[in-house]
């Protein structure tokens, strides 16, 4: 016993250095990701969730899980939907024909006509989703910019990548009280007063250009993105940030975001659910 307690103790503090090297590394080459941590920590331990289930359930990961009431009680069943067996992260995507996130997300249609989205447009395009703001012959320049099994082409792998996306990035329960079943009546106002605020300060819809009268650095990979270049426009970051359009992700999950939907904070882009949790802490259970 006492030998290896020294060769532990030993041990740790070897490792202890080591971990010191590399976090001040770390810290030196990722300034703005620190701070970001730093920023979550605090906000995380000052903001109590808006509840808290007593049913824990074992080993699945909390994007993956809904409400009880859609899914079998065993562990086994708990993964597909009881009514339809569709997989649980792609259940409320599946039983909607069409996604259109400005509805989902209850935004009005923009000013813009060529920024509207169009179910027989997006359709006839052959996909689930086209980028706003591009014209036909553009939309096949964007999509080449993506990993392929990213691209949501109506039949294609992307097409379920965009609808896992669509339910993780912007889960129901945080677009409107409708959709939450554990939210006590008591932090109804504080929910509604979150979600007030998220979609004036953070929460939009990107949208892309074909070309620009300008050239700009890429905030994501810091290289230029050229006057004739496709990129895509975050309007609460102002018209001429442009990224190009695999480098328009979240700074937490790196996923691409989906439909151009991000949030912003601290200057940094986030998708809707790693925003929320930022500010609120999620229920383990529920995901609320
Ligand atoms: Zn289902
Ligand atoms: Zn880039
Ligand atoms: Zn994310
Ligand atoms: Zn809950």
């Amino acid at each position: 016993m006492g030998i290896l307690n020294e060769v532990s103790d030993e041990e740790s503090q070897h490792g202890g250095q080591e971990g010191n090297v590399a976090l001040q590394k770390k810290r030196a080459s990722f300034p703005s990701r620190e701070r970001h941590y730093a920023v979550r920590r605090k906000t995380r331990s000052h903001s109590p969730p808006f509840h808290r289930c007593n049913r824990v359930p074992p080993q699945l990961p909390p994007a993956e899980l809904l409400c009880d009431s859609d899914y079998g009680d065993s562990s086994e069943e708990r993964k597909t939907c009881n009514s339809c067996k569709c997989p649980r992260e792609a259940h409320d995507v599946y039983h909607e024909e069409w996604v259109n996130v400005r509805e989902r997300l209850g935004f009005k249609p923009p000013a813009d006509p060529d920024r509207r989205p169009s179910r027989e447009k997006t359709i006839s395009e052959g996909f689930s989703w086209v980028p706003p703001g591009l014209p036909s012959h553009k939309i096949e320049e964007y999509f080449q910019q993506l990993p392929p099994g990213k691209v949501p082409r109506l039949g294609s792998p992307g097409e379920k990548y965009r609808d896992k996306q669509l339910m993780l990035q912007l889960p129901k329960q945080d677009l409107a009280l409708a959709y939450c079943k554990h939210v006590e009546t008591q932090h109804h106002p504080s929910y509604e007063d979150f979600i007030n605020a998220r979609n004036e300060i953070a929460l939009d819809i990107g949208y892309a250009k074909d070309s620009t009268s300008y050239s700009s650095e890429c905030p994501q990979c810091h290289q230029v993105v050229g006057m004739s270049e496709l990129a895509v426009v975050a309007p609460k970051f102002g018209d001429r940030t442009l990224w190009h359009p695999s480098c328009f992700v979240c700074s937490t999950c790196e996923e691409l975001l989906v439909d151009l939907t991000y949030c912003v904070h601290d200057d940094m882009l986030y998708c809707e659910r790693h925003y929320a949790e930022q500010l609120k802490p999620r229920c383990a259970a529920c995901d609320e």
